[in-house]
C-alpha cells in the first residue's frame, strides 16, 4: 500500500482533509495535477475565481489543521458588530445591512480570505508533515477497486504512468473530478443561465464592508480581501460574453461601471463563470467518497461553497480516522452521505433563495423583495436572528454516526478555557483529533476526559484536565451535570444529561 488513503487533488479541500487524517495518525498520500510552481503563481496573484467569503466553522477546521497561527494574515473579520455588508437597492440606496458578530466557535461569524494563500499554507503543512507524501504535477487517470484495495494509476507531468494503492480513496478533484467521471456517478442539477464576470483588482484602498447590488440591470458584488485585492462579481448582459471573451477593454468598461477606479487600476484576472447547482447523485462507491466541489455545487451566493467543501473534510476524515484506528466500522462510513447530504441539500436551496435576492429578474420583483426585506428586518426580533444568522445554516445531524440527547448532531461550542496550571486555550486545542468526554460541572468547572482511540477495546478515558470555562459557553450550551462525547469533528455524539455511569458506545463499555 502507498498509503493508507490517496486524497486525489490538492485543492483546499483535499489538503484539509489530508491534514485531518494525518493528525489522528493516518498515512496518506496526496495526489494534484498542478505543480508547485502554479501552486504558488496562484497563491500570490489570486488568480482563481474562487472563495472570497468564509465562516466561523471554516477558521476552527483550519484550526484542527494546525495552520490557525499561521493564516492570520490572510483572513479578515472587522469588529464586532462593524457593518461587514450591505445590500443596495437599484438606486444604491441600503436595504439589508449584515453586521459582524462573534460566535460560540470562538472566531468571527463571517471573515474574507485570500484563497490561494490559505491553499498554499495548506501546502507547506502538508509537505512538512511526514506521515503525509503530496505528489504535485501528476494527475489521476484511472481506478479500481476490490474487496482489499482501491489502485489508481497516475501520470506524471513527463506522461509516465505508474499505480498508487490505499484502503480508501477521497476524491477532491473539483468540479469537473475525473474520480466521479471513472466511476460513472453523475451529477444532477442545473447550470444557471446567466454568465457573470469575476475579477481580481489591485486594490489600495480596502473598503471595508462587502457592497452586493441587486440590480436586474446589472446585479455585482465588491469586496476588498487580504494582500490588496478587490473583488468584483457581476452579472453580464446577453450580448457582452463574446465582448468580454474578446479583449481586456471590454471587461475594463464593465467594472469601471461598477467601481470607477477599475478604469485605471492593474486588473490581475477576470473570468467568465456559469454558476452551477448541482450534486452527484452518491458520495461514496465502495472504497472511494467524494468531497468538496466533486461531490456538490452550488452558486457562491450563500459563500458556502468551500465551507461545505471542508464541513465533508472534517466529517469524511474523522471516519476513516476512526475505522483506522478501530473504533468505527468500515460499514459506518455510510454516515458520510448521510449527515451531509441533507445538509448540503439545505444549503443549496438556500443559495438559490439569496440568488433571487441577489439577482432580481425585473424592477417590480426588486421593488417588491428589498421593501419586504427592509419591513421585515426593521422588527428587533427578526434583527437579532440576522445577528445569528450562522447558527441557522450550521448542521444538526440527526440521521448518521450519531447516539442520543438533545444536543446529539450539533457542533460543541469553542470556548476560550484556563487550564489547571492557568494556561489558557481555545478548547479544540485541548482536545486535539480524537474521540474525548467532556463532562459539565458547576460553576466554571466542566472538566474534560480524553477516550484513547488507539486502545482496541476503545474509547477509554485515559486521561482527566479539570478545566474552567470561565465563560460558561458549555454550561449555557449543554446544562449543568451534562457530559457529552464529542467526535474528532467537533460534532456530539452522544449528550447525556443526567449524571451517572458513562453508557456502552458503540457496542463497548467506554
Ligand atoms: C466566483 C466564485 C466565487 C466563490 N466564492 C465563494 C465564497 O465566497 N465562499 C465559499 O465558501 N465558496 C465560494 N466559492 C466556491 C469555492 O471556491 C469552491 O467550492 C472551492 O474552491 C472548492 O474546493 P475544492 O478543493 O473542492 O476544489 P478545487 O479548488 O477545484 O481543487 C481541486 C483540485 O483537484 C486537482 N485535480 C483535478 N483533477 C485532478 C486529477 N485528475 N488528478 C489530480 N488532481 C486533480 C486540481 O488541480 C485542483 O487543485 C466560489 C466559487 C466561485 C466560482
Amino acid at each position: 500500500m502507498s498509503a493508507r488513503v490517496i486524497v486525489v487533488g490538492g485543492g483546499p479541500v483535499g489538503l484539509t482533509t489530508a491534514l485531518l487524517l494525518a493528525r489522528q495518525g493516518v498515512r496518506v498520500l496526496v495526489l494534484e495535477r498542478d505543480g508547485a510552481a502554479q501552486r504558488t503563481t496562484r497563491a500570490t496573484e489570486q488568480r482563481l475565481p474562487r472563495t472570497v467569503s468564509l465562516d466561523d466553522e471554516s477558521l476552527r477546521t483550519w484550526q484542527a489543521c494546525g495552520i490557525a497561527d499561521r493564516i492570520l494574515g490572510d483572513w479578515e473579520g472587522g469588529e464586532q458588530g462593524a457593518v461587514m455588508c450591505r445590500y443596495l437597492t437599484p438606486h444604491g440606496r441600503t436595504f439589508l445591512r449584515l453586521r459582524q458578530a462573534e460566535t460560540d466557535f470562538g472566531y468571527p461569524q463571517a471573515v474574507v480570505v485570500h484563497e490561494g494563500r490559505i491553499t498554499d499554507v495548506l501546502a507547506a503543512a502538508a509537505a512538512r508533515d511526514g506521515r503525509i507524501t503530496l505528489r504535485e504535477g501528476c494527475s489521476v487517470s484511472a481506478l479500481d477497486q476490490d474487496a482489499a484495495c482501491v489502485r489508481v494509476t497516475v501520470r506524471d507531468a513527463g506522461g509516465a504512468l505508474s499505480t498508487e494503492s490505499a484502503d480508501w480513496v477521497v476524491a477532491c478533484d473539483g468540479a469537473r473530478s475525473t474520480v466521479r467521471g471513472l466511476l460513472g456517478i453523475a451529477m444532477h442539477g442545473a447550470t444557471l443561465e446567466t454568465p457573470w464576470l469575476v475579477a481580481n483588482l489591485a486594490d489600495t484602498e480596502p473598503v471595508r464592508h462587502a457592497a452586493i447590488r441587486c440590480d436586474p440591470r446589472r446585479s455585482s458584488v465588491m469586496v476588498s480581501i487580504p494582500h490588496g485585492v478587490r473583488r468584483i462579481e457581476c452579472m453580464l448582459r446577453p450580448d457582452e460574453e463574446a465582448r468580454v471573451k474578446q479583449g481586456s477593454e471590454a471587461v475594463r468598461a464593465i467594472l469601471a461601471s461598477i467601481w470607477s477606479e477599475a478604469a485605471s487600476t492593474p486588473i490581475l484576472s477576470a473570468s467568465v463563470v456559469r454558476f452551477e447547482s448541482r450534486m452527484a447523485e452518491r458520495w461514496q462507491l465502495g472504497r472511494v467518497f467524494l468531497a468538496g466541489d466533486a461531490a456538490h455545487l452550488s452558486p457562491p451566493f450563500a459563500a458556502q461553497g468551500l465551507t461545505a467543501g471542508l464541513r465533508d473534510a472534517a466529517n469524511i476524515a474523522c471516519k476513516l480516522g476512526g475505522v483506522i484506528q478501530g473504533w468505527l466500522r468500515p460499514e459506518d462510513l455510510a454516515s458520510y452521505e448521510a449527515e451531509r447530504r441533507p445538509h448540503q441539500e439545505r444549503l443549496s436551496r438556500l443559495a438559490l433563495r439569496l440568488g433571487r435576492i441577489m439577482a432580481p429578474r425585473s424592477i417590480p420583483e426588486a421593488v417588491a423583495v428589498q421593501g419586504a426585506v427592509r419591513m421585515l428586518t426593521a422588527l428587533p426580533f427578526v434583527d437579532r436572528l440576522l445577528h445569528m444568522r450562522g447558527r441557522a445554516i450550521r448542521p444538526h445531524y440527526r440521521a448518521g454516526f450519531i447516539g442520543s440527547g438533545a444536543a446529539a448532531g450539533a457542533f460543541l461550542p469553542q470556548p476560550t478555557i484556563v487550564l489547571p496550571h492557568g494556561g489558557i486555550r481555545r478548547l479544540d486545542d485541548l482536545l486535539g483529533s480524537q474521540l474525548a468526554w467532556i463532562a459539565i460541572g458547576d460553576g466554571d468547572r466542566p472538566g474534560a476526559g480524553y477516550a484513547a482511540p488507539f486502545a482496541p477495546d476503545a474509547p477509554r478515558l485515559v486521561e482527566n484536565i479539570d478545566f474552567r470555562d470561565p465563560s460558561r459557553t458549555l454550561q449555557r450550551a449543554l446544562g449543568r451535570g451534562s457530559r457529552v462525547l464529542v467526535r474528532p469533528d467537533r460534532i456530539i455524539h452522544t449528550h447525556l444529561q443526567a449524571a451517572g455511569r458513562l453508557p456502552h458506545l458503540f457496542g463497548r463499555t467506554a
